[in-house]
Formats: structure tokens, C-alpha cells, sequence
């Protein structure tokens, strides 16, 4: 389990985040906004662990409301020391480690399938409804905490929660019930309703430097083309490098780019049947890993995926059409790239990148694959704006 101490790339947010909590009245309410893998998650896990823990390490640090930690939490920047501690030891700590503390509650889209309520499991999870903010968050915010240390609830992708969901929610923020804290997980706080932000305090947490992901990627023991591959192509996202790399994706991404130079054009009916087998495929491989992925959320989520590999190879063909091929996101294929650059001018590749950008959409749409992506190639080929 990672301590506040252990989260490295993010000093600034640690430190707003610690000078904040040592502050006279601390937030109990927090957006912690910032891309997809990039500590958001890590951070709000690790907060939790101490806000809950029994006996909180001393160190510099202390908490809000322990007579010892009134001053004692503001720590410097990088000094990872004087991060405030869970004591990993307390029966709170013990229960957090092992994910069955009664006291922590992790929000997601995903809770509707548990709803009371047959008509709610039954929904299509797009957004975060009012359902389950009022059940989920609401309902367990006021009874009496388990272990005496107040709850903790930790809302992932808070921007899907519905305009309805953030007004029932509102109180709740604005005058928690004691010891109940709060932090919203979203990409930017702007998606957030203002009323929503004006009663959370904000910590951003910015994409992390490609070096330092591709140092972590290769410590764990992904290889060094691959990982300067997923450095460049996931924005700074260190969690979602790993997530794709481990998923197999890196192998797709090869091919899919050695496919697409080797054809006179990309709308070809065999590369589009290429691409709904390997979508079908990832899909199927992310239901039969977690049981809690839903056959749409996993279709969604590979279609997502191999948009955006495709998305990374037309970026790098507008960057060569226009004479910029030294920043490549698909170094490792630079000859594949220049190949396919061949075919596009720069203001087509340039229509093509833009276009790629709508399709995402229609993968929430019950668009059968096949037609899906033989859309896609078109557009791949001629720029042809999406028509599904
Ligand atoms: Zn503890």
C-alpha cells in the first residue's frame, strides 16, 4: 500500500495538498483534478489511509484535531519525509491494507449494478446518477463511523457525476457530517458544476514528465522501445502506460502501423475485419480478467484503446507532413511512419487527426464493430468526416 511519503512526479500537489491539511480549519472536501494515471487515485488512497489511521506517525507530521499535529503537518517541497504517515500497524490500517475498511467508501459509475433499486442496476453505467450519489455516499455519510475515525469517500470520475447527482450532493460537501471527508477524482475541475467547486478545495496534478514515465516503465520491467513508446504516446500518464502495456497493446500498436504503411490506402475491407478481431479480442481478455467490467465497459474501453494508438500513429504522419519528424511518438517505427506520410498532405493528415477525435463518441453507441471501423479507415484514408 503506498503512503503519502511514496508518491513521486506530483511535489507540487503533495505539497498544496500537506500545507492544506495543517492548515487551522483543513478541507473536508478536495478535487483532486488531473489526467488519467498520474497519482490522483494513489494520493486519494493514501489520504484516506492516514485521515483513518489510529495512531498516525508523529514525525513532523500529525493531524488535524491531534493536539500533537495542531502545527506540526507543513512539509517542503520534495521533502517526502515530512509527509504525514498512516502507522500501518492499527486495526484501521490492517482493515485499509486489506480492502474491507467499513470506514472507506470508493465511488464509482459501476456502484449502480449494486443498487437496492432493479430499475438503477439495470442502466446502461454512462454517468454517475443521483441514485447512486444518495445511496452511495449520502445515505452511509450519516451513520456513525465503524472504527471512530469519521469516512472517507473517494468519487471517481466525478465529472460523470449528472447534473442531478452534484445539487443532492451540494450539502453534503458544503457541511459534511463530523469526521466526513470527501475528495472528488476528475480530469479537470472545469467539468464540475461551479457550485460543485466552490465548496471543494482544488489540488491539480499535472501529467508526469515522459522521462520519469519512461524510467518507471522500464523498473518494471517493460522494454526500453516499449517504454519510450508509452512515455511519449500516454501524456505523462504513468498508470495508463502501464495498464495498456500490460494489456498487450504495444504488439497491436506494431502492427497496426506496419498494416496501415504497407497499403496503397487504409480503407481496405481486410484491415478493417483486422480491427474489430483485435478490439473483439482485447475485450474479451478485459471481461475474463475482472468480473466487474461489464461486456460494454470493456468493448468501450478497447475501441477507446485502439482509437487512441491510432490517433498517436496519425499525429506522428501530421508531424512528418509537416516537416517535424523528430518528435515522433512512434520512434521505434520511424520508417513505417514516413511511409504512410507519403500519401497524406498536410492539411489532410491534419483533417484526419481532428476527425479521429469523434469517434470516440460512438463507441457508447451500440455500433456494430465491423461498421465502426470501417468508418474509421475511411476516414483514415480520405479525411471523410464520421457518418455512422
Ligand atoms: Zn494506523
Amino acid at each position: 500500500m503506498v503512503e503519502l511519503s511514496d508518491i513521486v512526479g506530483q511535489d507540487q500537489a503533495l505539497q498544496r495538498l500537506v500545507a492544506a491539511m495543517g492548515s487551522q480549519r483543513p478541507p473536508h472536501a478536495w478535487i483532486f483534478a488531473g489526467p488519467a494515471g498520474v497519482g490522483r487515485r494513489t494520493t486519494a488512497w493514501a489520504l484516506a489511509k492516514w485521515l483513518l489511521c489510529a495512531q498516525p506517525a508523529a514525525a513532523g507530521a500529525g493531524r488535524p484535531g491531534d493536539i500533537a499535529g495542531q502545527s506540526g503537518i507543513a512539509g517542503r517541497s520534495g521533502d517526502t519525509a515530512k509527509r504525514p504517515a498512516a502507522c500501518g500497524r492499527c486495526p484501521s490500517c490492517r482493515a485499509f491494507d486489506s480492502g474491507t475498511h467499513g470506514d472507506f467508501h470508493a465511488v464509482t459509475k459501476e456502484l449502480a449494478r449494486y443498487s437496492e433499486d432493479p430499475e438503477v442496476r439495470k442502466r446502461i453505467m454512462q454517468n454517475l446518477g443521483i441514485e447512486v450519489v444518495r445511496e452511495f455516499i449520502i445515505a452511509p455519510a450519516r451513520r456513525t463511523s465503524t472504527l471512530g475515525r469519521g469516512r472517507v469517500f473517494v468519487i471517481q470520475e466525478a465529472e460523470l457525476m449528472s447534473e442531478q447527482a452534484q445539487n443532492a450532493l451540494l450539502k453534503t460537501l458544503e457541511e459534511p457530517p463530523p469526521g466526513v471527508r470527501l475528495i472528488l477524482l476528475c480530469r479537470t475541475e472545469q467539468e464540475l458544476l461551479p457550485t460543485t467547486r466552490s465548496r471543494c478545495a482544488l489540488v491539480r496534478f499535472a501529467p508526469l514528465e515522459p522521462a520519469f514515465v519512461e524510467q518507471k516503465l522500464v523498473a518494471a520491467s517493460i522494454e526500453p522501445a516499449e517504454a519510450a513508446y508509452w512515455a511519449r504516446q500516454s501524456a505523462g500518464s504513468l498508470g495508463e502506460s502501464l495498464r495498456l502495456a500490460q494489456a498487450g497493446l504495444y504488439a497491436i500498436k506494431r502492427e497496426m502501423l506496419e498494416r496501415l504503411a504497407a497499403l496503397p490506402q487504409s480503407a481496405d475491407a481486410e484491415l478493417g475485419d483486422w480491427f474489430s478481431a483485435k478490439a473483439e479480442e482485447l475485450s474479451k481478455a478485459a471481461v475474463g480478467a475482472d468480473e466487474q467490467v461489464s461486456a460494454l465497459l470493456a468493448t468501450r474501453r478497447a475501441g477507446g484503446a485502439m482509437l487512441a494508438l491510432l490517433a498517436g500513429i496519425f499525429r506522428d504522419v501530421l508531424a512528418a507532413a509537416a516537416g517535424k519528424p523528430g518528435a515522433l511518438i512512434n520512434a521505434d517505427q520511424a520508417q513505417a511512419v514516413a511511409r504512410l506520410a507519403g500519401r497524406f498532405d498536410l492539411d489532410t493528415a491534419a483533417q484526419i487527426v481532428s476527425q479521429l477525435g469523434r469517434y470516440e463518441q460512438l463507441l457508447w453507441r451500440n455500433v456494430n464493430a465491423k461498421v465502426l471501423w470501417d468508418n474509421v479507415l475511411i476516414t483514415c484514408d480520405t479525411a471523410a468526416p464520421l457518418e455512422v
